[in-house]
């Protein structure tokens, strides 16, 4: 569900620019013959404008309005959608943008009720980037974002998170062994991307099971974790998912110090005894994709 209240448009004229704002379609096409990837594109949508009223737009849901003639009738679709996350200005342009969706079958607005209305409103969308809050058609652009189903912003950034994990974690299993004591106390004992993020992933909480040791962060508003490598990185230990695990202190302190016994490791799943206590660790069970691992890598 979109939880803004104000609501943004950005005319495309595709007849003007002689392309559409989609990578890879052919704007030879018949708009009603496309077909667009309508996953979600996280802080990838974007558009340039001039108008000053996008420096006030954070927070906001932009959408996107393509015209094209075609057998001789302007036809206007709408194209897609997406909140508006990050505002950025460089000399010429200030350039809105975030995360948001095609629409698979661009939705033809020109026989819906009051769009003439709406176009006179928007200046025949000669303005450029606007707020329409203030026309009711508004409402019936609403309409066609709830039908596509956008998902919740905390789980659209879990998905971030993995991907982002994903990444990281493919750049670390290039490191090369005999770097590998160098790189990772640079990258990951300083905090390195994947260390972040996995802390982020977890929710600043301890893995082990049953804890719930809390040290708030004071300076960075977050509980205070730590990110243990399974195998040590003195016994070649790699910096990567499925050896990485994040622990609070006391458990990070037990787990390095601790007589323990490792039965099962892998990308998802730790178990063994650790002081006299069994546990077992889903690592990395949320993920809805599997992790990569090296020797199946992209798969
Ligand atoms: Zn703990």
């Amino acid at each position: 569900m979109i939880t803004t209240e104000n609501f943004y448009i950005q005319y495309h004229n595709a007849d003007k620019l002689g392309y559409f704002p989609t990578e890879n379609t052919n704007s030879k096409s018949l708009i009603s013959d496309l077909i667009l990837d309508d996953s979600q594109k996280y802080e990838k949508s974007w558009i340039y404008t001039s108008k000053k009223t996008a420096l006030k737009s954070k927070g906001g849901t932009c959408f996107l309005i393509v015209g094209k003639t075609e057998d001789k009738i302007k036809n206007y679709y709408l194209w897609c959608y997406f909140r508006i996350e990050n505002i950025e200005k460089n000399i010429v342009d200030i350039i809105v943008g975030g995360t948001g969706k095609d629409f698979k079958h661009p939705v033809l607005l020109n026989n819906l009720e009051d769009f003439d209305g709406f176009k006179k409103f928007c200046g025949n969308f000669g303005i450029g980037f606007q707020k329409i809050d203030k026309h009711d058609f508004s409402q019936t652009l609403q309409l066609f974002i709830n039908e596509v189903k956008v998902s919740d912003p905390f789980s659209d950034r879990k998905l971030y998170l993995e991907k982002e994990i994903q990444k990281f974690n493919d750049k670390m299993l290039l490191i090369e062994p005999e770097r590998k004591i160098q790189t990772i106390n640079k990258l990951v004992r300083k905090d390195s991307k994947i260390v972040q993020l996995l802390k982020e992933y977890v929710d600043y909480k301890c893995q082990f099971p049953d804890c719930n040791s809390i040290i708030p962060d004071k300076k960075r508003g977050v509980n205070y974790v730590e990110v243990a490598h399974i195998k040590a990185v003195s016994k070649g230990g790699k910096g990567i998912i499925g050896n990485l695990i994040v622990l609070c202190p006391n458990h990070h302190k037990e787990f390095d110090l601790g007589e323990r016994n490792i039965f099962e490791i892998n990308n998802n799943r730790i178990s063994g005894v650790l002081n006299n206590k069994n546990f077992q660790i889903n690592l990395f069970n949320n993920y809805s994709y599997k992790i990569n691992d090296s020797s199946k890598k992209y798969n």
